[in-house]
């Protein structure tokens, strides 16, 4: 399938490019002592991840482990509301660790044991990444070091203790705003020095080349699934496919199955409080063209072209960029980028509990959300909703600021 002159039954092969560009989005904006590790990943990544061992050990992994698939539930009480549409989700909710990120930190961890690397190093705001990578790490032995900003330690104990358990070493950030951003500087500045021992492990398909590239390709188990599963549900491809965008490795997960169909795709942004800058994250949406933490996407900045500050009541969309492929397809068309805000993400959350005894996290909500107002404005046709995460941890949150709905 053709898209704008974009070749979509070779787009894997050719996106990204060698130098690791989607388009003009992607590369590697970094240091040159960060530069020779990323070609270490890079090289050790197109070498090892196409071996039969590495990808039959992680085909075991994700059944026996992770307990994949995850299965596609039809929503029938919600479809029920919407005359002739039909919804569904996959389920990402019951992955191992309760969410999506577990795909990619299993496939990071892996490659750092077959690298023969001893630790893995990455940053955590909310702490969701850092669960899932100390869960990868306690399984295959390795190391953990998690940077955290003290003001996320504070706010995120249940995801400490569990980083904790797991293992893992928690090392509080104390510099500046001591939250997310100061936490990616302190990681990145411990890579530098370690890393002849240790992977540094991005959490989304963010970041400098390879990464964009190999969160997707770890992901795209979801949209592989999802693809085959609807296929035999239904006999039909969905009419729709949805998913929420914070740094984007949920939504390109699912999206990489369906790119090459007669399928519409769709971006979920959080709109957060409103459209004023600082009240959102919506960076597809409302950003423009711009180079942070090692590669170029679309961005939103503030009036010194810094990454501004962004809100969203789900602290795993709050980000002020999305990775570089979402850019790429942004400005293609081939996905189309839409917002939900704070208000109506709560009334999903309550929604998809109430009719279908699923509890979403709050980012999923986004896409539940919006599936629901596409749902209204198509008269027949099934939709497909990754359900990136489920509720627990938002479960306190949302009952102490919004009350029972
Ligand atoms: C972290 C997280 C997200 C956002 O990350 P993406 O890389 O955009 O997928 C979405 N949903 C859940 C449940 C998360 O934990």
């Amino acid at each position: 399938m053709k898209y704008n002159n974009v070749d979509f039954d070779t787009y894997f092969k050719n996106y990204p490019d060698e130098s690791g560009f989607f388009g003009k989005y992607g590369g590697s904006y970094i240091p040159p002592e960060l530069q020779k590790a990323m070609e270490e990943i890079t090289d050790a990544y197109y070498a090892i991840s196409k071996s039969g061992k590495f990808i039959s050990e992680l085909r075991r992994i994700r059944k026996e482990f992770q307990g994949r698939p995850t299965p596609i539930s039809y929503l029938e009480r919600l479809s029920g509301q919407f005359g002739n549409v039909q919804l569904y989700v996959k389920r990402e909710d019951l992955n191992h660790t309760g969410a999506h990120k577990l795909n990619h930190c299993m496939g990071e961890a892996l490659l750092a044991k077959y690298m023969g690397k001893k630790k893995v190093i990455a940053e955590t705001g909310a702490g969701q990444h850092g669960v899932a990578l100390a869960t990868a790490a306690a399984y295959f032995g390795l190391e953990c070091d998690i940077y955290m900003g003290a003001v996320d330690i504070k706010k995120q104990a249940p995801n400490v203790a569990r980083m904790k358990i797991l293992g893992a070493n928690v090392i509080e950030v104390t510099d500046g705003l001591q939250t997310l951003k100061e936490a990616v500087d302190a990681a990145f500045t411990a890579y530098c020095n370690e890393y002849k021992d240790a992977i540094y492990c991005i959490g989304s398909v963010v970041g400098p080349h390879p990464f964009p590239m190999m969160v997707r390709d770890f992901q795209s188990i979801v949209g592989i699934e999802a693809r085959e599963q609807f296929l035999e549900m239904t006999g039909e491809l969905p009419d729709a496919v949805v998913a929420c965008v914070g740094g984007g490795s949920n939504a390109m997960g699912i999206f990489s199955g369906f790119l090459n169909d007669p399928v519409d795709i769709y971006g979920v942004e959080p709109l957060g409080r409103g459209e004023k800058l600082g009240d959102h994250a919506a960076s597809l949406t409302y950003g423009t063209e711009g180079i942070m933490h090692g590669f170029n996407s679309i961005m939103l900045k503030d009036e010194n072209g810094e990454p501004a500050p962004v809100y969203s009541v789900a602290s795993g969309l709050d980000y002020p960029s999305s990775g570089p492929e979402h850019a790429f397809l942004h400005d293609l068309g081939r996905v189309k980028y839409d917002t939900v805000n704070d208000d109506d993400t709560i009334d999903a959350f309550y929604t998809l509990s109430r009719l279908e005894g699923i509890i979403p996290a709050i980012e999923s909500s986004h896409a539940v959300a919006y599936g629901m107002k596409l749902a209204k404005e198509m008269d027949k046709g099934s939709i497909l909703i990754n359900l990136s995460g489920r509720g627990d941890k938002d479960m306190d949150y949302v009952i102490e600021k919004y009350g029972i709905r």
